[in-house]
């Protein structure tokens, strides 16, 4: 989410004559867009500030901005601690950056812009076009969340559940894909919470799903990060009835012991995960799914350890992600008593070895065989490209007539644990 908040952010300086800088020195302004989601976010935002205070020592001091999740939890002690830092602005507020820059050019006062203002955001940004010209691109669709799982910080720094309009999506959409791109991505932080109300109808993500299979030239649609409580019937039958949705779920369980769960306020059970998988598979067996898990959460034990390595067996997750835990300012895990950190990576590798192994045996099982790659770019090396398959896997092959945004057939010569290499000789479809 952040990436496409970047690229809007850039899209609205732009019209207030910004551009890009590859050479950090000609700079005139600085905006590091955070995560709070990261361990030590915070820190890093203040080690990067002392990075670009000590290279301008001897220069015009540039403007300096946070924005970002970092910025809306540490708002105004983020400039009592950094006076090098001239604006911070919340994720809700970014927006109004270019009246702020405006501002604070003819002010010299330090602004602080932290409101929830997701209505007028999404209004503002659809009044400058999103210029993202990739193959493959973001929409934001949904933000905040009401889930208040115990060690997340994302109810406190993006606030509430927040649905865009519809109309304002699909017209996002078309727009991009008018420009180039093949592949929409919708984002939310309970992307699959998605619920817009206009006019006596109602739309839920199953209705932008829908209505997107229906665009001309667009070739794939994902969507991303999703709850399993609000894995409904209707989206369910998507995977069925829309084939431009991929047949990858990313659909975090984080652990696989109900202790953990519950501890972790997730609302859900390893039953009711299963049965959503179950159901996926019915409509589409060649359907696969990726999570993410956090490891050594306080109080979790040997067995709950051993539930969730289970649990990764039987589903076989693919690309997925694990972490630690570590706390996070604010929430309630916070103030629970850590585990010993050896041993926890000790865990985590022992997890790890086993997604690894998943993953490298299911990108075994395309040697010798055709997959459908979406191009993204040429590589450097002049007969070489760079795609991914219907599940994201990397693909580098070769081919002499292709272009980025086709759909080409791929023949898989050789794997490795992250990629896919091969060779094209047919082309799907001609969509570029
Ligand atoms: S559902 Fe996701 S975003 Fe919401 S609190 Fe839980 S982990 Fe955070």
């Amino acid at each position: 989410m952040n990436e496409y908040d970047s690229n809007r952010i850039y899209d609205l300086v732009s019209t207030i004559g910004f551009s890009k800088t590859e050479i950090k020195k000609n700079a005139d302004c600085f905006l590091l867009n955070t995560c709070h989601i990261r361990e030590k976010a915070t820190e890093k935002v203040y080690h990067e500030i002392g990075r670009v205070k000590k290279e301008f020592r001897n220069l015009q001091k540039p403007l300096v901005i946070v924005s970002g999740c970092v910025a809306q939890a540490e708002s105004n002690e983020m400039l009592k601690r950094e006076p090098y830092i001239d604006m911070v602005i919340g994720p809700q507020s970014y927006h109004k950056i270019n009246d702020l820059i405006l501002n604070y050019k003819r002010k010299k006062i330090k602004i602080n812009e932290t409101e929830f203002d997701v209505v007028k955001k999404f209004d503002e940004l659809e009044k400058i076009s999103n210029s993202q010209n990739k193959i493959s691109s973001f929409i934001t669709i949904q933000e905040g969340c009401d889930k208040f799982c115990n060690f997340c910080v994302v109810p406190y720094t993006r606030g509430p559940e927040f649905s865009r309009s519809f109309n304002q999506i699909i017209h996002e959409a078309k727009e991009l894909v008018k420009n180039g791109v093949r592949e929409i991505i919708l984002l939310g932080q309970n992307v699959n919470a998605y619920y817009f109300s206009d006019n006596d109808k109602n739309y839920k993500l199953s209705s932008i799903i829908k209505e997107l299979n229906n665009i001309k030239n667009l070739n794939r649609i994902r969507f991303m990060t999703s709850h399993p409580n609000d894995m409904s019937e209707d989206l369910i039958n998507c995977y069925r009835d829309c084939e431009k949705l991929m047949p990858l779920l990313h659909l975090p369980v984080q652990s696989g012991s109900d202790k953990i769960l519950q501890l972790m306020n997730r609302k859900h059970n390893i039953k009711q995960y299963l049965a959503i998988l179950e159901k996926l598979k019915n409509v589409n067996k060649n359907f696969k799914i990726s999570s993410d898990f956090i490891i050594s959460y306080p109080e979790e034990n040997e067995k709950d350890f051993q539930d969730t390595l289970n649990l990764i067996n039987t589903v076989g997750f693919i690309n997925s992600y694990s972490f630690i835990f570590s706390p996070r300012p604010g929430t309630p895990a916070a103030i629970k008593k850590i585990n010993d950190l050896e041993k926890s990576k000790k865990k985590l590798q022992k997890l790890q070895n086993i997604l690894e192994k998943i993953q490298l045996e299911n990108n075994k099982n395309y040697l010798s065989k055709y997959c459908e790659v979406l191009v993204e770019n040429k590589l450097k090396n002049d007969r070489k490209f760079f795609g991914r398959t219907k599940l994201m896997i990397p693909v580098i092959f070769e081919a002499n007539d292709c272009k980025p945004g086709m759909l080409v057939n791929v023949k898989i010569t050789s794997f490795s644990k992250n990629n896919l290499f091969g060779v094209s000789k047919i082309n799907i479809e001609k969509v570029a």
